[in-house]
């Protein structure tokens, strides 16, 4: 008959002896003697290990050591041909534990840590666990409660980590016991009752026959006596049915403590007779010599002083025999185990530090990855966009009533876009610090007025009045980055208009003579909206800060507004100020020292600019960019000559004379920065020629190199009054 099994039964029988073990430890040999016998007919090494060992452990807990050292002594044997580690590892755990349950603790702690060291290698943490929970005990026979609760606590954890219930209850329960002896009797309970629970879920009775002991000690402890004897009661015949002799042992012993307790010698005696015999017959002298001793107690106070003498001299001698020849080879094998913590703890040590480097790396490439992408993305929006403002502009001219609406509101789209890209491009330059002011003269006025101009449908269309409060500026020019003050008061107005649902919202100006050259501008953005509360009025200007209300927001947002006035203001080297209450509306201020200059030739609202028939060379290789720019500059009558990338440009200016270059500087073949050099080091024609850069950016690194190649730099899209502007200016 068994000839006809197979390798694959024999595993089969192999998985139901283990399952088994919990409930049927005779049916458990029975099927593992089975399966090592299919396996040693078939040769396989591996499942004769598997099957010797797992034999090994099944004897080990009916208590017949011998059968179960011989087992995995051969295990390891065989192990050790063909280097089988795990195998080996699991021999060790169970050498171990066949020793310790039969009090033979140094040797006990010995194959265990062998087996822990083994398992730690293999990174097998179920495996560490296990061991881990059998050394704790080992721990507490010889009185070291501190390495005992670390063990089991090392086991609790990998248990929760890999979510298995019986790890978990297998090591609440002698840590149960640990709190017990420690008088937490409260924490006890709660740990006994949750792996009783487990164990429940579970349906490991072996596991389950422990944990209702474990309950039992904590009703002793409580005084809850008729609990405790049921308890006791109903774990012994658990243990009886599954054959677990240590178990059965434990039970008895305990129910002889509990009868003594209440005063019942004689249920006592018996019991503690029950477990020395069975002491005796499995060897496990810690129970007998236990059980000895109480029964010693028990004859010297009932006056039997023979049976006494003969109790305690049976107790002297295995006490000898176990604890004082143990306690010494302990004490030599805790420097040891001392040795092994410290390495152990060293190693984890290490493996963290590396961790965190990693982790370190990771996060500042990420972020690197992150700017990168951000500066990228917001150029590459930038293109497109350039062509829909400078269409809208074109098309205005040829619009009727309805369709101008359409393109004011066009209009007024894209430049709520065209902010979003720009903050976003500029958050990530002012993050690397990467932002340098372009100063030249500035009229204030006419920047205010156009900023107004810009909020005011805006603002009407929320039913806001708009009011600009300006002082003491006109006429006069500064010099500073128009740009980036710009930005900065367009932020603050947007955020007000935003904000605000009723009421109004200001923008003041006003200038105070500091000496001869400087005057100092205080700027401020007045609204009558919720306001902001006093816990929040710093973390507003964080980066990427959203109110926590935000999914419930009407009004959206991207919280980078803020953080780039605070960051651009940092630039101008001032500060902003806020004075806010909620539902009472906000004020930001802030002040900038600016040198007085020339006021540059006023150019109110609708001026012409007296460009008329001048030349002008447009490089870039945008098409639509290029054919949208010519058809604004032919509108002041200025005469375009179009290069569509950087070579050409050169040869161009090379062949024709021009009052201006335009030059957009990414392009093919060869980019604007070095024809602008190509151009400015030819030997005559447009060797004075002002160049202007046209840039959507993220090259501004480079232009420190190569400021001195241009006249300005123009940021695109293409605000066509700001060419014109510009060309002016550089005339005058
Ligand atoms: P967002 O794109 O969210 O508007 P900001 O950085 O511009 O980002 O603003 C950050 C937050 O500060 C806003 O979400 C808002 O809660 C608050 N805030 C800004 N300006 C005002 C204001 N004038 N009144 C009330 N709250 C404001």
């Amino acid at each position: 008959m068994r000839d006809q099994h197979t390798v694959s039964d024999a595993l089969t029988f192999l998985d139901t002896a283990y399952a088994t073990r919990t409930t049927d430890l005779k049916k458990s040999i029975r099927l593992g003697r089975k399966a090592l016998s299919i396996a040693q007919n078939a040769k396989d090494t591996g499942l004769v290990i598997q099957c010797l060992n797992r034999l090994s452990l099944f004897y080990m807990i009916t208590g017949s050591q011998k059968q179960a050292l011989r087992h995995a002594r051969h295990a390891i044997r065989l192990c050790e041909q063909t280097g089988n580690r795990k195998g080996i590892a699991e021999a060790h755990y169970n050498i171990g534990s066949v020793y310790y349950k039969s009090n033979n603790f140094d040797q006990g702690l010995k194959h265990l840590l062998a087996s822990l060291r083994l398992y730690r290698e293999l990174n097998d943490s179920i495996q560490i666990a296990r061991v881990q929970k059998s050394l704790g005990t080992v721990y507490e026979y010889i009185g070291d409660q501190r390495n005992a609760g670390k063990a089991y606590e090392e086991a609790v954890r990998i248990g929760k980590r890999k979510n298995d219930l019986n790890l978990i209850s297998n090591a609440y329960n002698p840590l149960s016991g640990i709190y017990l002896k420690k008088g937490n009797i409260k924490k006890a309970a709660q740990l006994i009752n949750e792996a009783i629970e487990m164990k429940t879920q579970t349906g490991d009775t072996r596991g389950m026959a422990f944990s209702i002991y474990g309950r039992a000690k904590v009703c002793m402890a409580q005084g809850i006596y008729d609990r405790a004897q049921s308890d006791l009661l109903l774990a012994l015949s658990m243990h009886r049915e599954a054959g677990d002799k240590l178990g059965t042992g434990m039970a008895l012993y305990r129910l002889g403590m509990l009868f003594k307790q209440q005063g019942d010698p004689v249920q006592a005696e018996r019991h503690f007779s029950e477990a020395l015999e069975l002491s005796r017959k499995y060897t496990m002298a810690f129970i007998g010599f236990k059980s000895n001793y109480q029964l010693y107690l028990l004859h010297k106070a009932g006056g039997d002083r023979l049976a006494a003498m003969s109790y305690l001299e049976a107790y002297l001698e295995q006490k000898e025999q176990v604890i004082s020849t143990q306690t010494l080879k302990i004490i030599e094998q805790y420097e040891l185990i001392f040795r092994e913590e410290a390495i152990q703890k060293k190693l984890q040590s290490e493996r963290e530090k590396a961790a965190i480097i990693i982790k370190k790396d990771r996060a500042e490439q990420l972020a690197r990855v992150k700017q990168d992408f951000l500066s990228t993305m917001s150029h590459e929006i930038r293109t497109p966009l350039n062509a829909v403002t400078s269409i809208a502009t074109l098309l205005r001219g040829r619009a009727d009533q309805d369709n101008g609406q359409l393109l004011d509101a066009l209009d007024f789209a894209s430049s709520s876009l065209l902010m979003l890209v720009n903050n976003i491009l500029d958050f990530t330059r002012l993050e690397e610090q990467k932002v340098i002011l372009h100063e030249k003269p500035v009229d204030l006025t006419r920047l205010t007025r156009q900023l107004y101009q810009t909020y005011l449908k805006m603002a009407e269309e929320k039913g806001l009045h708009l009011q600009l409060d300006v002082q003491g500026i006109d006429g006069l020019a500064f010099l500073t980055d128009e740009i980036r003050l710009h930005q900065v008061l367009a932020n603050l107005l947007g955020n007000a208009i935003k904000y605000t649902d009723t009421g109004r919202i200001s923008l003041h100006v006003s200038r105070k003579p500091v000496d001869d050259v400087f005057d100092e501008l205080s700027f401020s953005v007045k609204d009558t909206g919720v306001g902001i509360a006093p816990e929040n009025q710093e973390a507003i200007f964080e980066n990427f800060y959203q109110p926590p209300s935000v999914t419930t927001r009407p009004q959206g947002g991207s919280g980078l507004g803020l953080a780039i006035v605070k960051k651009l203001l940092g630039v101008f080297g001032t500060e902003i100020h806020l004075r806010s209450a909620r539902g009472k509306g906000s004020v930001f201020s802030f002040s900038l020292r600016l040198k007085r200059v020339a006021a540059p030739v006023s150019t109110a609202d609708g001026q012409a600019y007296h460009l008329q028939g001048k030349k002008v060379l447009l490089a870039e290789d945008n098409m639509i960019n290029a054919m949208v720019a010519m058809k604004l500059l032919s509108r002041q009558g200025i005469i375009c000559e179009h290069a569509a990338n950087g070579n050409e440009a050169v040869e161009k200016a090379a062949s024709l004379q021009f009052d201006y270059i335009l030059m957009d500087i990414h392009m093919p073949q060869m980019n604007g920065f070095d024809a602008a050099k190509e151009i400015r080091s030819q030997k005559k024609l447009n060797k004075e020629t002002p160049i202007f850069a046209l840039t959507a950016d993220v090259t501004a690194k480079h232009e420190k190199d190569y400021q001195q190649y241009f006249a300005g730099f123009l940021a695109k899209p293409i605000q066509v009054d700001h060419i014109f502007q510009a060309m002016e200016d550089y005339t005058d």
